[in-house]
């Protein structure tokens, strides 16, 4: 017997005809005789609402959170009524959302009085999104007759008590999945996880950053030995570009944990980043699915890097970032430089996304998020304030409108050539490339362009990526 891991995002719960589908996707699996795993993030929309209401709270806009409060019951209260029949078990759930958005309002009360939110607060109140949707949909499958059972995440995923960002603790979560939920699977039983959540060893509730449901859907996968991960969504899998930019995207049929993590990391909101992390020493096959087209087969992700003709297999873009470049003739044989430069925007709090360095060594420059620009700017002038005052680095620059683009394909690794290709087709379409950086594991490369060659970046390489599907599918 198989063990199956699904994790359906916030579109695939976040209204009736969405959960009728989950309804008709795991009574489809039931039927093949799987043991399921259902992760579950909150209903569309909702944790947003709940940052919102802690926005409220914060201001002294008490009508601001209760009618949030309300906009969220309606949600849930409506996909209960259109989806539980009348009688004991649609009782239970309204009693039991009912007593969540109490709890709702006394942490809002709490944060009103104080004017202020911790860290801890706000994982508090976003925690409610997850722990709504995951009774809601335990009481569906209940209402459907299967066996299900809603369990809060931080009974198993203990976390450090980072809140916002906490970082799991892998042997004991290991061990509580192993010992606490493989019985509940043999049992027959589907539980029905929260995704996003944790908790400290006191059991205090924790979140694992935005987008985290991927993320412990894959960390339920690993330690619960499923035979694949699945990963429910709104779209019909990871896509050559994003269709936005270019209407010819498609879905790639394969792609390597590699190249989904580069993907993930430059912009493809696909997946949570971290979310390959935990299956990959494992092999567990990981998918992505559309809960709306449930007959589509999605995109695979496994270990093997599908050699191809083109190598490219997908152009990613990320707006709104600012480029620094750090330059001056003192620093050539100056050592240390780079390395007090980072350290100073690590400092600030700012994450570096791309970095790389000329080969004169007489300029370097690296690409944060804009909002962080100006911090950043400070602390490494402050930094290297001396050098600056003796003019070994004479200026440090922001490059405001630019944009970062990233073409990934394990192929590129010992594939002579297809940086050439790559830079080749942007000289053709007149793109004047800033700076270029490889990434280190040799299945990217990224390079920064102004804002307004955007699109036509991201055009002409994609033709590369259209030639590597038409080949994958012609495999199939
Ligand atoms: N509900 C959380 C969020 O919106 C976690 C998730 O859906 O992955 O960020
Ligand atoms: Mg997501």
């Amino acid at each position: 017997m198989q063990t199956l891991t699904m994790k359906f995002g916030g579109t695939s719960v976040g209204s009736p005809e969405a959960l009728q589908n989950v309804i008709y996707i795991l009574q489809r699996e039931l039927a093949k005789q799987q043991r399921l795993l259902v992760i579950v993030s909150a209903m569309g929309g909702v944790t947003d609402k709940l940052l919102k209401s802690v926005e409220c709270a914060v201001a002294g806009d008490k009508w601001g959170y209760l009618s949030l409060n309300e906009d969220i019951r309606e949600q849930h209260e409506d996909a209960i009524n259109q989806l539980i029949l009348p009688g004991s078990e649609r009782e239970r759930i309204l009693n039991r959302i009912d007593r969540l958005l109490q709890e709702h309002i006394e942490l809002c009360d709490a944060i009103n009085i104080l004017h202020e939110a911790t860290p801890r607060i706000l994982d508090a109140v976003v925690s409610l999104g997850e722990r709504m949707s995951s009774r809601l949909v335990a009481a569906i499958l209940r209402a459907h007759d299967m066996k299900a059972k809603a369990f809060d995440a931080g009974d198993f995923l203990i976390t450090d008590d980072t809140f916002q960002n906490a970082q799991p603790y892998w042997d004991e979560t290991e061990q509580r999945i192993q010992n606490q939920l493989l019985p509940v699977l043999a049992d027959g039983t589907i539980p029905v996880i929260t995704g996003f959540l944790g908790a400290t060893y006191d059991g205090v509730m924790t979140t694992l950053g935005r987008g985290g449901s991927d993320y412990s859907a894959a960390i339920f996968a690993a330690y619960s030995n499923s035979d694949e991960l699945i990963i429910w969504t709104d779209v019909d899998g990871v896509m050559t570009t994003d269709p936005r930019i270019d209407s010819r995207a498609r879905v790639l049929p394969y792609i390597s944990y590699q190249e989904v993590g580069e993907l993930a990391f430059y912009g493809a909101r696909v997946l949570h980043p971290k979310t390959v992390q935990p299956i990959v020493s494992r092999n567990i096959p990981l998918r992505v699915r559309n809960t709306f087209n449930p007959d589509a087969e999605g995109t695979l992700i496994g270990a093997n890097g599908v050699p191809s003709a083109t190598v490219i297999k997908a152009v990613t873009s990320i707006r709104n970032v600012s480029m620094l470049t750090v330059s001056g003739r003192g620093m050539l044989g100056v050592p240390g430089i780079a390395g007090r430069t980072f350290l100073a925007t690590a400092r600030s709090g700012a994450n570096v996304l791309m970095i790389s360095q000329a080969s004169s060594e007489q300029s370097f420059c690296f690409t944060v998020v804009d909002e962080a620009a100006d911090s950043v700017k400070a602390a490494v002038e402050a930094e290297l304030s001396k050098e600056l005052d003796r003019r070994d680095v004479e200026s440090i620059d922001i490059w405001r409108d630019v944009v970062i683009v990233t073409v990934i394909g394990s192929g590129m690794r010992g594939t002579p050539g297809v940086a050439g290709r790559v830079f080749t087709t942007l000289g053709d379409n007149n793109i004047n490339v800033l700076s270029i950086a490889q990434g280190s594991s040799e299945c990217s490369i990224s390079f920064v362009i102004d804002e307004a060659d955007l699109e036509k970046a991201v055009t002409c390489l994609h033709d590369l990526a259209l030639e590597t599907v038409a080949l994958q599918n012609g495999h199939h």
